[in-house]
């Protein structure tokens, strides 16, 4: 058989929530199987008596180990990535590897399951036609209000990655952003606790508690109505974004962003001059 770099799905909770075809790719055809935690990846694959050879590939070896991999499917081996949970790549190693190995004509075979984005999206109730995956917010202050501020126009459905002990903060910062949206707080999916908590991120904020604060988390964010109908003048708009705890050029950068307005039009709208 030539060779093939294997991308598999795992689960993200319930360990059943895994293919035939990962189950037979694992088993039978794949020499090797990268993984982040070998630990970790070998309670899953001993449930189902997997016994292949794992390698660790993860955010710090994944430039010396992958090319060790490419090195390895140069020579012919088939290699499966996984990741600690859900599709590996998604906010997980791999790019690199995968980018130099199609560069090279090594067959990339896609193998699909859970992600924790398409899990949360299709439950939450929240408009699924449309939809932005940001990735991690950023842990500082600044840069997530930055980020939030850059989708804070996108017509679509936007969906993040969060920390459990940062979830504060970000709800914090999405009300003060994005004002009063729908948002989901999609925790411990697949897993015992699965939970979906719905409300304003004021809302959310005010009915966090301890048991609610752990496991693991998605935050997605409705389209404000705002963003299509907002109807107040300008000035107030600004002055509402500055009571929300933003300075001042914030405020006129996202009232420009969610009007379509370039930030001189708001200037001027606000100052007159
Ligand atoms: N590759 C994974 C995927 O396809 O979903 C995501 C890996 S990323 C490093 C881990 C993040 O995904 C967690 O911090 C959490 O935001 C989200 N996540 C993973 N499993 C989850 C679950 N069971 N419930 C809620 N969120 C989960």
């Amino acid at each position: 058989m030539p060779a093939a770099l294997y991308l598999v799905a795992t689960p993200i909770g319930n360990l059943e929530d895994i293919t035939v075809r990962a189950l037979r790719i694992l088993k039978e055809e794949v020499d090797r199987i990268a993984c982040e935690d070998t630990r970790h990846s070998r309670k899953l694959l001993d449930h189902y008596g997997i016994s292949k050879p794992l390698v660790s590939f993860h955010e710090h070896n994944e430039r010396e180990r992958g090319d060790e991999l490419l090195h390895a499917l140069r020579a012919g081996e088939r290699i499966a990535v996984i990741s600690d949970a859900g599709t590996p790549l998604i906010s997980d190693p791999g790019y690199r590897l995968v980018a130099a190995a199609a560069a090279e004509g090594i067959p990339v075979v896609p193998l699909p399951g859970p992600s924790a984005i398409l899990t949360a999206l299709c439950a939450s109730g929240l408009p699924t036609d449309s939809f932005v995956f940001g990735g991690f917010l950023p842990p500082k202050q600044i840069q997530r209000r930055k980020t939030l501020e850059a989708w804070s126009a996108s017509p679509a459905t936007l969906v993040f990655y969060e920390a459990p002990h940062r979830i504060r903060e970000a709800l914090a910062d999405i009300d003060t952003v994005l004002g009063s949206r729908p948002v989901v707080l999609a925790r411990e999916l697949t897993k015992m606790h699965e939970e979906f908590l719905r409300g304003t991120a004021a809302e959310l904020r005010a009915g966090l508690h301890s048991a609610n604060t752990r496991g693991e988390m998605v935050i997605l964010i409705g389209r404000g109505e705002a963003t299509m109908h907002d109807d107040r003048p300008i000035p107030q708009a600004v002055a509402d974004a500055i009571a929300s705890g933003m300075e001042r050029m914030d405020a006129i950068k996202h009232v420009a962003r969610q009007r379509g307005l370039s930030k001189r039009d708001v200037y001027q709208a606000v100052t007159g001059s």
